[in-house]
């Protein structure tokens, strides 16, 4: 059997329960790049099945040995570090480059970060008379989206099989091929079978009937918020544990001692890269009234010269939605300085990187998620009003924060309400801690936090 033939469950490829394929389509030329099987109910029962007989041997092996199954994977992932680039490319359509140092990248660096938290973590601990000891949660559903495909699965199952859980995965039907990949790479690190399991398959079928498996303890879920609203009422229902990683509106504050070009530039490149698909852009940029139209001939000439540079994004689906944002943008009376909703070639699922100047708080592309190339740029009378208006959406993910001072940067991130600020220009680092305040989420992943989420506690009293 082809492995595309099958479902990874109980640590083989084993054919799927029913016929149905999903096709897989390049977002640059369009054309169909592979199937992966449809899983159903029965898929998803067989799968959860292999993960709970798996879990009593996987939650009492010690952590050093976990943590030297994790080094394995590491090590597999970084040899097929060029394999995994190809891959995400041409179902996610990303430039190659960006694949390599992002899409292989992080995932490789994550996890070797649970590789590492995994040996070193303190699992038990003595408070008083009593020894408190963290145990794994039990079998986990990580449900994850498309736009950082191998990522989102990574920053689920390494913490999750590092704290002696056991996972199934149902990764996005957009990006599946990525996700076998990484099964074969799980196979080839000699995780025992069961241990990891995926299943391919639609959201609204093999996703939901795997949020809705009682042999399920925790689902992790990263995608839209309307699926995760759906996921967190399936959860409450049966009382199970969930952490939802959703979307995010965040906010780019460049109060008037910054430097303006190198805070507008970074913004821009922020929003552009992965096409924009990237929950914790940074969409909203927040700039003084002094300094607005310099900002946003900044801004303008800087989207400019993403032209050529950014890939499609990823489906028909998305791009008509992207597209139908940037009209609305324009209904609404934002003021267009770059892009536009033309595509800028006919094949392919392109957008042309966008800038709307001109925007108020009270405009849906000030207000809603569009996971696209589109910048929108608001003004603020004072740092008061700035902080108003950061704070005045729904989300709460990330942001940033840039000033002359980084004590000013500080205090002003300080009374932001998000999960994440980079203050004037700070770099990505897979231990932070990763989530949302508000509607963005719950929970937390990467790092010793998102190892939390996998664990429970137990205290013995002596
Ligand atoms: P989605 O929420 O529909 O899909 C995410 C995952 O959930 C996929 O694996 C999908 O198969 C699964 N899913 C869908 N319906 C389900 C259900 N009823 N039960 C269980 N699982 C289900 O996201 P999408 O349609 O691919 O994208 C739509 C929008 O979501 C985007 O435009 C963007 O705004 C947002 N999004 C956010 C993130 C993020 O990282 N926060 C990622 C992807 C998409």
């Amino acid at each position: 059997m082809k492995a595309h033939d099958g479902m990874y469950i109980g640590g083989a490829w084993r054919p799927a329960a029913g016929q149905d394929v999903i096709e897989v389509v390049n977002p640059v030329d369009e054309q169909v790049i592979g199937t992966v099987p449809a899983g159903t109910a029965a898929d998803v029962d067989n799968a959860v099945r292999a993960a709970r007989a798996a879990l009593p041997e996987w939650a009492a092996t010690p952590p050093a040995e976990r943590a030297a199954r994790l080094a394995a994977l590491r090590d597999v992932l970084t040899a097929r570090a060029d394999e995994i680039a190809e891959t995400v490319t041409a179902e996610l359509g990303s430039p190659l480059k960006f694949s390599q140092a992002v899409h292989a990248g992080v995932p490789i660096a994550v996890a070797g970060s649970y590789a590492e938290l995994a040996a070193t973590y303190a699992f038990e601990e003595k408070t008083g008379n009593s020894v408190v000891h963290e145990e794994p949660v039990g079998v986990v559903a990580a449900i994850t989206p498309w736009n950082y495909p191998l990522h989102q699965i990574v920053a689920k199952v390494a913490p999750a099989l590092a704290a002696g859980c056991t996972v199934v995965v149902k990764p996005a039907e957009d990006t599946p091929l990525v996700a076998r990949l990484f099964a074969g790479a799980v196979h080839e690190a000699g995780l025992p079978a069961g241990v990891f399991n995926l299943v391919t398959g639609l959201g609204p079928v093999a996703g939901q009937a795997l949020a809705e498996h009682p042999g399920v303890d925790l689902v992790s879920f990263t995608g839209s918020t309307a699926v995760g609203r759906q996921i967190a009422a399936i959860a409450a229902g049966q009382i199970k544990k969930v952490a939802l990683e959703l979307g995010g509106k965040s906010a780019n504050v460049i109060l008037p001692s910054a430097d303006l070009a190198k805070a507008v530039n970074v913004g821009v490149a922020n929003v552009m890269s992965n096409s924009g698909q990237t929950c914790s852009a940074w969409t909203r940029m927040l700039v003084h009234r002094d300094q607005y139209d310099e900002a946003v001939e900044l801004a303008a000439a800087a989207a400019a010269k993403y032209g050529d540079r950014i890939g499609p994004v990823v489906s028909a689906k998305q791009q008509d939605r992207v597209r139908g944002y940037i009209e609305k943008g324009v209904a609404e009376g934002a003021r267009l300085v770059a892009g536009g909703p033309e595509a800028p070639r006919e094949q392919g699922y392109f957008v042309s990187p966008t800038v709307f100047a001109d925007v108020t708080e009270d405009m849906t592309i000030a207000q809603e998620e569009i996971f696209g190339p589109v910048l929108s740029i608001l003004r603020y009378e004072d740092e008061e009003d700035a902080l108003r208006i950061a704070n005045g959406t729904v989300y709460g993910l990330a942001g940033a924060v840039w000033a002359g001072d980084e004590a000013e940067a500080v205090a002003f991130a300080r009374r932001m309400e998000t999960g994440q600020v980079d203050i004037n220009g700070g770099r990505f680092n897979p231990l932070a801690p990763f989530g949302g305040y508000k509607q963005s989420g719950v929970g937390r992943e990467l790092g010793v936090h998102g190892l939390a989420e996998y664990l429970q506690t137990k205290s013995l009293q002596f």
